[in-house]
């Protein structure tokens, strides 16, 4: 493996076997989403490199799947201090690529490293089932096994906490992992995968390519990986998960969004306005978890609107390192140019333009404004697609019972929130609403790491969810045991089905 001649530019390397490896070939580029510019090169790894990180991970498994649990998990707890160490310095790093604000890329981390404190646990989430004397003299139990080799691929927009909600949890598992985060954020993975040698983790139990579909497909592809887990926009998660399925992988595959908030009438319309500001335009809209939509129910819709506007056209926007900002800039300027032709299309198909974002306060990077629409109808583009950027929808509904026809006629079903003050609305609500992750009172109802992530319909292809029990499931298999050690008085077995009793 050779370093590409770039001395202008920092090359992020790749992982593989406990080093930092520069493979020659494709690169891509890496920018500050801040100033526009280009900060670093990535290597775009082919096949013949995955193949050698899928070697690497498979020459780790055997050791490591036989260390006891309790081992394993003294290596995760390790592994928690230095990311508690380092947690400013990967908060940095998220916010230099990504371009989010400096104390949310913070916040962002410490979800990641809850997954950390939770994989600590995993001598008791091993723990099987034991039954005695299922027959005479025939017990039963089961052993929960790691999967072998695992594969994750992860989107731009949370380059810890994503990839997080992976591995920790494969990893203290038993297996080993190999980890492609998206090519537009490449540095945190590298760090991480540092720190995590650091901590004890020995050489090929956690590997990180670097790449775009060339590296996902040569990974899909791979005789060698056992099971994979995605995280990203819709079309591609769908691909993935029939992909995966067609080579006999396990897979989980989360897929992109629309989340609504329903606000009756009933509710404190300050304090829904202010959670709505944060949920729809922190990390300029760049969150999975996003609200995106708001469907004000009956009165509350004219009051709701006015305090949405006025706080919209209050958000402080600029550099995500500098101090007391509320929103940075999008990903790429390709991005910010999508999020903007939805606007345009939103003014043309005649939803209302409360708030125009298309005239930042900054010329440089790939800023734009927040945006807020009203009267928007479910046949608008605009209500349509996941935006992935600073652009509010308010959709106006009569009753409860037409809200709740709203959300669940939408094909995404990532997350949802109700604001009420009434305690009947919002369990017929929980109840009725066909979406993952609900939300009372609570805008972002991203599940603590002890629970599982997921959404439902489009937003989720495959069974069970990220982390929480759901991970451990998805990182382990079963076998069930039925035992007997024969003595002089055990009958010998027969030629019937056995009935053990
Ligand atoms: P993306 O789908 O473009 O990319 C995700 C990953 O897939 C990246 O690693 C990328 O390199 C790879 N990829 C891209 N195009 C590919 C192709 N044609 N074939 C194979 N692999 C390909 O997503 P993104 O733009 O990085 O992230 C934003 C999306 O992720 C949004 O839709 C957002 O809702 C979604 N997301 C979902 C969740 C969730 O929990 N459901 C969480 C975070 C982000």
């Amino acid at each position: 493996m050779n370093k590409p001649a770039d001395i202008k530019h920092h090359t992020v390397p790749l992982w593989i076997g406990g080093k930092a490896v520069v493979p020659a070939g494709r690169t891509g580029d890496v920018y500050n989403p801040a100033t526009g510019e280009i900060s670093k090169k990535v290597p775009l790894a082919d096949a013949k490199t995955i193949d050698a990180a899928v070697k690497a991970a498979a020459t780790a498994l055997p050791a490591w799947r036989d260390t006891p649990p309790l081992r394993r998990a003294r290596v995760m707890q390790k592994f928690l201090q230095l990311m508690q160490d380092n947690q400013q310095e990967l908060a940095r790093l998220v916010t230099e690529e990504h371009g989010k604000t400096l104390p949310d890329a913070a916040g962002s981390v410490q979800r990641g490293i809850e997954v950390i404190e939770f994989a600590c646990g995993i001598p008791h989430l091993l723990k099987g089932e034991f039954s005695e004397n299922v027959g005479t003299a025939v017990d039963a139990y089961t052993l929960r096994q790691p999967v072998g080799v695992c594969a994750g691929i992860t989107p731009f927009n949370f380059p810890v906490m994503v990839p997080m909600w992976m591995f920790p949890v494969a990893i203290a598992c038993g297996n080993t992992f190999v980890l492609k985060p998206s090519e537009k954020v490449p540095s945190a993975s590298v760090r991480m995968a540092e720190l995590f040698k650091e901590a004890g983790l020995p050489d090929g139990v956690f590997n990180v390519v670097h790449g775009d579909k060339e590296a996902v497909d040569a990974i899909l592809a791979h005789p060698g990986i056992a099971a994979v887990s995605f995280v990203g926009s819709t079309p591609i998660a769908k691909y993935i998960y029939e992909t995966c399925a067609r080579n006999g992988k396990r897979v989980q595959a989360l897929g992109g969004a629309k989340n609504h908030a329903v606000v009756l009438p009933d509710a404190d319309l300050e304090f829904a306005a202010d959670a709505l500001t944060g949920a729809a335009y922190g990390s300029a809209g760049e969150r999975c978890m996003a609200i995106s939509a708001v469907v004000a129910v009956g009165a509350a819709g004219d009051p709701l609107v006015k305090l949405l506007e006025k706080r919209a056209r209050s958000i402080k926007i600029g550099p995500g390192e500098a101090p007391g900002m509320d929103m940075g800039p999008l990903v790429t300027a390709e991005h910010r140019n999508k999020v903007a032709g939805f606007i345009d299309k939103g003014i043309s198909e005649g939803a209302k333009l409360v708030v125009d974002g298309r005239q930042p306060p900054h010329k440089e990077g790939f800023f734009l404004g927040t945006t807020l629409f009203d009267r928007v109808t479910p046949q608008m583009e605009v209500y349509k697609n996941e935006i992935f950027g600073p652009v509010l929808v308010v959709l106006r509904a009569d009753t409860l019972e037409e809200a709740v026809s709203l959300v669940n006629s939408n094909p995404y079903a990532n997350g949802t929130a109700i604001f009420t003050e009434s305690g009947g609305a919002a369990r017929r609500f929980e109840n009725e609403i066909q979406v993952g992750m609900v939300g009372i009172n609570v805008p972002i109802p991203v599940p603590v790491a002890f629970y599982s992530f997921g959404g439902w319909k489009n937003s989720l292809f495959g069974d069970l969810h990220v982390h929480g029990v759901e991970g451990v499931k998805f990182y382990t298999r079963t076998k069930v045991v039925t035992k007997r050690w024969p003595h002089q008085d055990t009958p010998a077995p027969g030629f019937h089905m056995p009935t053990l009793g």
